[in-house]
């Protein structure tokens, strides 16, 4: 690539330094015309990776614009792999401009949102899950999230769907093999052989699957709903966890009509907390389209809290709630443990296959329980298998093509298994495997591209 691209590194705004940070070929020609000494005088050489302090003249005015640091990352060793040149400036909206402009006027254009990312893709610097791990470590809003993103970035994802590619090639070999030479066919060692391998392939692909949970909520967050029948206190109880009070509360059944969110942080992990519309036999007209609204809510969540009113008795509204959670993961809150009680736990547990869910008491009124709800929240939240292996998935795109790859080698099991001919295996086993070098970015089309670059900031 021998443009030149160029954009301001740092984020709009006053602050102690900005960098105007330029890439491509002939961008040290660009620092040398627009570079001086500190006294002004014009430099005819920059040494590579060290920081030279100076003035950035004007040419065309022969106006100092500020003093500044200047460093040249020579390629191929810098993030681009191409010359880029970094200048540190006074962090002065105004002043970064100018000197951004004057990149500009010599030859430079201004680059789009994670250009640089993309250039340091395409000069093979990074594969695609590097480049989306840098994304990811910019909007880290946790440490879970900053860890998971620093261990892709490192390109431990990617390390491990390149050995799982690698040992679907070897797998691949042996069977065009067979193809090339028909006579020898595969034979009964090397068939049984590749069957274990492909099984131990496969497992290792769904637990990366199943690690996707975990990585999405490290990198976005839990969805927590709160669900019960009105008036159970589903909107006391969010303003206990928010401490404050957002949501109405009033004796009225049926007081919350639509949805509402709202953010708490538990430990590492944030948390989008929706109190839902309370589920209802016959509600009004009006209440429908919360009920509409709760159902979906319910669908995406990580976890539903399912509220229960202590001092009244169960009847056909709280059965309502078994009926909408299905296979959610779920966590009981047994409320209003200030008032007398009106039933056993027990019987709750009884109406739920497994009969495992975990149960806390609160009171919202008197504030009582929180911290055990809140201990509770969050294991269920982190709740995975446990594993030694740090690598996980975070991202639907990868979530996606593991998916399809595993799919693509169980039809391949089930053809060797059957003992089809070596042509279906390999047809299914080259799917698997284009789906693994999606992930990494060796077959990729331009506009997947421009979707995962375009969602980062330019500069970057
Ligand atoms: P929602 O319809 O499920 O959102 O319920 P609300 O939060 O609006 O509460 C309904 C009523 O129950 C209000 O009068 C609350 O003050 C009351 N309430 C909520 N939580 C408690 C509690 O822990 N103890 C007692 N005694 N009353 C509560």
């Amino acid at each position: 690539m021998s443009d030149i691209i160029a954009a301001i590194a740092t984020p709009t705004g006053e602050g102690g330094i900005s960098i105007i940070r330029f890439s491509g070929l002939d961008s040290l020609s660009i620092a040398l015309k627009v570079f001086c000494t500190p006294n002004g005088n014009s430099v005819k050489n920059i040494s590579p990776y060290k920081a030279h302090f100076g003035s950035i003249y004007d040419p065309t005015t022969g106006k100092c614009l500020d003093e500044v640091i200047l460093t040249w990352f020579k390629t191929p060793k810098s993030f681009t792999g191409e010359d880029t040149i970094e200048i540190s400036a006074h962090g002065g909206i105004f002043v970064s401009s100018r000197i951004l402009g004057l990149v500009l006027d010599h030859g430079a254009r201004l680059a789009e949102p994670g250009e640089f990312t993309r250039r340091a893709f395409m000069n093979g610097r990074i594969d695609l899950s590097q480049a989306e791990a840098v994304a990811d470590v910019i909007s880290a809003a946790s440490d879970k999230a900053l860890q998971a993103a620093i261990i892709q970035l490192k390109g431990y994802l990617s390390e491990k769907i390149t050995r799982l590619y690698d040992r679907l090639l070897f797998i691949l070999s042996q069977i065009e093999a067979a193809i090339d030479f028909p006579e020898e066919g595969l034979d009964f060692q090397k068939r049984e052989t590749s069957i274990s391998e492909l099984k131990q392939i496969h497992e290792e692909i769904c637990y990366l699957i199943r690690t996707y949970q975990q990585g999405k909520i490290s990198r976005e967050g839990a969805s927590v709903t709160l669900v019960g029948k009105p008036n159970v206190g589903k909107s006391s109880l969010l303003n206990a966890l928010l401490q404050e009070d957002r949501a109405i509360v009033t004796p009225h059944p049926g007081t919350t009509r639509d949805t509402l969110e709202e953010k708490i942080r538990i430990k590492d992990i944030h948390i989008n907390i929706i109190d839902s519309a309370g589920l209802r036999k016959s509600p009004e007209i009006i209440e429908q389209e919360g009920i509409r609204r709760t159902r979906s809510a319910i669908e995406n969540a990580d976890l539903i809290l399912a509220i229960f009113d202590r001092s009244q008795p169960l009847d056909e509204n709280d059965d309502l709630i078994f009926k909408e959670l299905n296979d959610k993961s779920i966590l009981f809150v047994i409320n209003k443990s200030d008032l007398k009680e009106q039933w056993p736990i027990k019987s709750l547990k009884e109406k739920i296959k497994p009969d495992t869910v975990v149960s806390v008491s609160v009171s919202a009124k008197e504030q009582s329980g929180l911290d055990s709800l809140i201990d509770a929240i969050y294991n269920c939240v982190i709740n995975t298998e446990k594993s030694d292996e740090a690598v996980f998935i975070s991202r639907e795109r990868h979530r996606f093509n593991l998916v399809q790859a595993s799919l693509s080698l169980e039809k391949t099991l089930t053809s060797l298994e059957n003992h089809l001919s070596e042509e279906f295996v390999a047809t299914d086993l080259n799917i698997a495997m284009n789906h693994l070098a999606i992930i990494l970015g060796k077959v990729v089309e331009d506009e997947l591209l421009d979707q995962i670059f375009n969602s980062f900031c330019i500069g970057k």
